[in-house]
């Protein structure tokens, strides 16, 4: 630990990659650490259509835009790192992030950890994550091909999701806890039109099980008439796959007691600056109005900006 850094981003999904293009850009001495691989919920995204520049075609998905944003942090020169932060120590004028692999410093600090998904809440679900429900799509799509899958949520995620389904599954149908859609409308309209997709509204998934230890038994409850149906994987399959998503929880426990937050997300003000001087946060993290890779990627710049006013101001 004998190098004090300008500023340490903590996470390589769109912020922390749009922090890391600023910060080196403008000069800073800048690390950018990661503990998996770049793009965050976007590396597991087959399809980004509202990223202002990207175009969806065969050659277009969520790694190859992160892949150009990974590429382009490295020509600007920040510093990176592969290691798993364990705790942080933000309120002095030093940052300590300490991690894994060894501990860093540094004069800001950039919180960009992003967001996993939200479990489906269903019981035994612990025991069939990986041996039938998965949460990602672009994962796991192939081991279900020719079965039956079913998606739970009624979001732009689970829509689209549902649909890159269909490419594999021989029947998708989707659960969602209402019996309308909260995804856009023209995400709507291709998931209606879709011939393999099915909908079973007004319903939740209750419990999970499997004999065998692989999903092949559910019960889905009608939340307006509490009845209850129990679906089969077919004899002939064993297995069927359901996929949730249902949204997402923040990646802030490392930073309770210290950031200030509401329901885990972090408070910032507009210039991404949280009540400790010095530390900013970017991303699907924060408290805000709208969770997307444009917007992400702008607290990421914002963020990184404001580093260095930060710094210049101090010195
Ligand atoms: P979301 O918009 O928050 O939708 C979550 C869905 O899950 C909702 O339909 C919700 O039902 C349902 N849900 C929530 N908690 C549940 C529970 N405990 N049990 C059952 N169902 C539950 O999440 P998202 O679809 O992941 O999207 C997150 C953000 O990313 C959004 O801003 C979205 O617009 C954006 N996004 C955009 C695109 C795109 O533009 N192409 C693609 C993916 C995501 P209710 O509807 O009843 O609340």
């Amino acid at each position: 630990m004998d190098k004090m850094y300008d500023v340490i981003i903590l996470g390589a999904g769109p912020a922390g990659l749009a922090a890391g293009l600023y910060a080196g850009r403008s000069r800073m001495n800048a690390l950018l650490i990661e503990k998996g691989q770049d793009g965050g919920q976007i590396a597991t995204t087959n399809e980004i259509e509202n990223y202002p520049g990207q175009v969806v075609d065969e050659e277009e998905s969520g790694p190859s835009l992160i892949a150009r944003m990974t590429a382009q942090v490295e020509k600007f020169g920040c510093e990176r790192v592969s290691d798993t932060i364990t705790s942080v120590e933000l309120t002095g004028d030093v940052k300590k992030i300490v991690c894994t692999g060894g501990e860093y410093e540094a004069k800001t600090v950039i919180i960009a950890t992003g967001a996993h998904s939200r479990p489906i809440g269903c019981k035994n679900e612990g025991q069939f994550v990986g041996k039938g429900i998965s949460f990602c799509a672009t994962c796991d799509a192939n081991f279900f091909e020719d079965l039956e899958v079913f998606v739970v949520g009624g979001g732009d995620s689970a829509v689209e999701e549902a649909m890159y389904l269909t490419g594999f599954a021989r029947k998708v149908t989707l659960i969602h806890r209402r019996n309308e859609l909260r995804a856009a409308k023209s995400i709507q309209e291709k998931a209606f039109k879709n011939e393999k997709m099915n909908f079973m509204w007004d319903s939740v998934v209750e419990e999970v099980n499997g004999p065998d230890g692989v999903l092949s038994e559910m019960l889905v409850r009608n939340v307006k008439t509490d009845e209850i149906t129990k679906i089969e994987a077919d004899e002939d399959d064993g297995i069927f796959g359901l996929f949730g998503f249902i949204g997402f929880l923040p990646n802030t426990e490392l930073f309770e007691g210290q950031v200030e937050m509401e329901n885990s997300y972090i408070l910032t003000d507009d210039n991404m600056c949280t009540n400790i001087p010095g530390v900013f946060a970017a991303g699907d993290l924060r408290k805000k109005s709208l969770r997307q890779v444009v917007t992400a990627a702008a607290d990421g710049a914002i963020a990184a900006t404001q580093a260095l006013k930060y710094i210049e101001n101090a010195e």
